[in-house]
């Protein structure tokens, strides 16, 4: 009996144990409200407001990918939306492959592979194609040519390679923090550009050898200087 008592104890400890917490250097970003069925069998008119905080926790930290992703793709659903509230009944998206971007768009979106209305795929432009169900509207969303810092790109392809050493690792997380501030406080019309598309053709290929890039790094060690 002493013995689990011991062992509980120990367990409680280590739980209370205090745990990395990532202040997040990001606290703006547009809210984005939504429209749902109202129970399991409901029906639509139910409302929530989306914001950046909400993508991280379902996410898992806040990166530039998740602020690239939701600014982008806010821009692409207020063209099918003039009225601002997204309608995720109504909402199908394809999504470039990153973990970032993928989730951003099935959050917002409401899109699921199972009931055809996500999928990935590298081969679309931009970094989604996102289209109202009812009109059949569709747009493509880009982000603009030279708004990411290069750096980003060179130092994120050798990260995922295991050749970055920790403290570059950290030296990569600002410059994408950096950016993510940038991309907050300067015009969402001046980064990304969204194009209406009227011949798209919805091709739900299921994947899943994607690589998910924002875990190869997670055990590497402190940077010490
Ligand atoms: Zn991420």
């Amino acid at each position: 009996m002493k013995k689990w008592i011991y062992i509980v104890i120990s367990v409680t400890l280590l739980g209370c144990a205090p745990e990395e917490t990532e202040t997040p250097s990001v606290t703006k970003g547009p809210i984005i409200k939504v429209n749902d069925t109202d129970f399991s069998k409901g029906r639509l008119g139910l409302y929530h407001e989306i914001t950046l905080q909400d993508l991280e926790k379902f996410h898992g930290h806040l990166c530039d990918g998740l602020v690239v992703g939701m600014l982008g793709l806010n821009e692409g659903l207020l063209a099918l939306y003039p009225g601002g509230i997204v309608d995720r009944t109504n909402t199908r998206i394809v999504s470039k492959g990153s973990p970032c971007l993928t989730d951003v768009a099935v959050y917002l979106t409401g899109g699921r592979y199972q009931f055809n209305s996500f999928y990935v795929s590298n081969n679309i432009e931009g970094i989604y194609v996102v289209q109202r169900i009812d009109n059949g509207k569709t747009v493509v969303v880009k982000m603009n040519k030279g708004v990411k810092p290069d750096e980003i790109n060179v130092l994120g392809a050798q990260a995922e390679k295991g050749e970055l050493e920790s403290c570059d690792l950290d030296k990569l997380k600002d410059l994408e923090n950096e950016f993510s501030e940038m991309l907050l406080s300067t015009n969402a019309k001046d980064n990304f550009t969204v194009t209406a598309v009227s011949d798209f053709e919805w091709n739900p290929v299921l994947k899943s050898d994607y690589t998910k890039t924002d875990i190869l790094n997670k055990n590497k060690k402190e940077c010490k200087q």
